[in-house]
């Protein structure tokens, strides 16, 4: 670990991660990724008293780390002096987030808070299995967790908005979750407002092959189905959102291994309970 940053595991995704107040590893982060600096990285606790040393936490940070920490909502919230300026972008706020994976809480615990974006060239699928990490990042020691069991990145709420509490991204923790913990409205991504999050950008968390969305696969597609797969290039998904999210960027990242023309995406159910993934998608798609 001579360069500090190693590929950690989560339940949502494996991170490139290092401690959060050595700024030479952070930039190595960001030069791996390929990341814009104005893109902040969020920050790994173990404990909320971890969080308290980093960030100013109010009662409603607090409501919701109780509820949903370790776990996938990273809070945006007002930071402390200790943080460099390059983890957060110059902004005045800290995203941070305790995720639920014992290898990720032993690293934070022994590290302290850990910077960690996820582990893929910037705006490429991020990896759900360490076979996943694509080795053009660099050399890093991967820690093998297992397959991340959520699959897609954290719900993401700005708690340092004056307006209220708004969402920037949408995970396995929904606005309803948020809502039933805070009893206000949580508010959308202002229209207009500058790209503070890369989960913003239109064309996000995609493969290098072209993905189109279709009501069902025709029988020589390859790409993902709800139905049998008719042929070896076209994955059979689980009807669970859960298990789907799960499954989600690994068979797209081995679809992607195969150099094919198109990847055809089988649209899931327009209901509250796949919103993310139709996030995901939509993003893999550039629409
Ligand atoms: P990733 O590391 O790829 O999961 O992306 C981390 C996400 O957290 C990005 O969308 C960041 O822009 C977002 N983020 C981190 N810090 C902040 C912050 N202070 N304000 C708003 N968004 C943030
Ligand atoms: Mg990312």
């Amino acid at each position: 670990m001579a360069s500090g940053v190693v590929v950690m595991p989560t339940e949502t995704v494996y991170g490139l991660a290092c401690r959060a107040t050595d700024a030479v590893a952070v930039s190595k982060v960001f030069a791996a990724k390929g990341r814009p600096a104005e893109n902040p990285l969020i920050v790994h606790v173990a404990s909320p008293t971890m969080a308290e040393e980093i960030a100013l936490i109010d009662a409603r940070a607090r409501a919701l780390m109780d509820a949903f920490w370790p776990g996938p909502l990273t809070l945006v919230v007002p930071k402390r002096e200790g943080i460099p300026d390059a983890v957060t972008a110059g902004l005045p706020t800290v995203a941070v987030r305790r995720p639920d994976h014992s290898v990720a809480l032993a690293l934070i615990e022994g590290a302290g808070p850990v910077a960690a974006p996820s582990a893929n060239r910037s705006s490429r699928l991020s990896p759900t299995r360490a076979q996943d990490v694509d080795p053009m990042l660099g050399d890093f020691l991967v820690l093998d967790g297992g397959p991340c069991r959520v699959g897609i990145e954290s719900t993401i709420v700005n708690l340092a908005d004056s307006e209220g509490p708004r969402l920037l991204r949408l995970g396995r923790i929904s606005r309803q979750d948020l809502e039933h913990v805070l009893c206000v409205p949580i508010l959308d991504r202002k229209e207009g407002a500058p790209i503070v999050a890369p989960g913003e950008y239109p064309k996000h968390y995609a493969p290098l092959t072209p993905v189109r969305l279709a009501a069902s696969l025709a029988e020589g597609d390859a790409g993902l189905t709800f139905g049998q797969s008719a042929n070896f290039r076209q994955v059979a998904m689980p009807s669970d959102p859960g298990a789907y999210a799960a499954a989600l960027y690994h068979s797209l990242a081995e679809l992607d291994s195969l150099g094919l023309a198109e990847i055809v995406v089988q649209t899931p159910p327009a209901i509250p309970e796949w919103e993310p993934i139709w996030d995901r998608l939509r993003r893999a798609t550039g629409e």
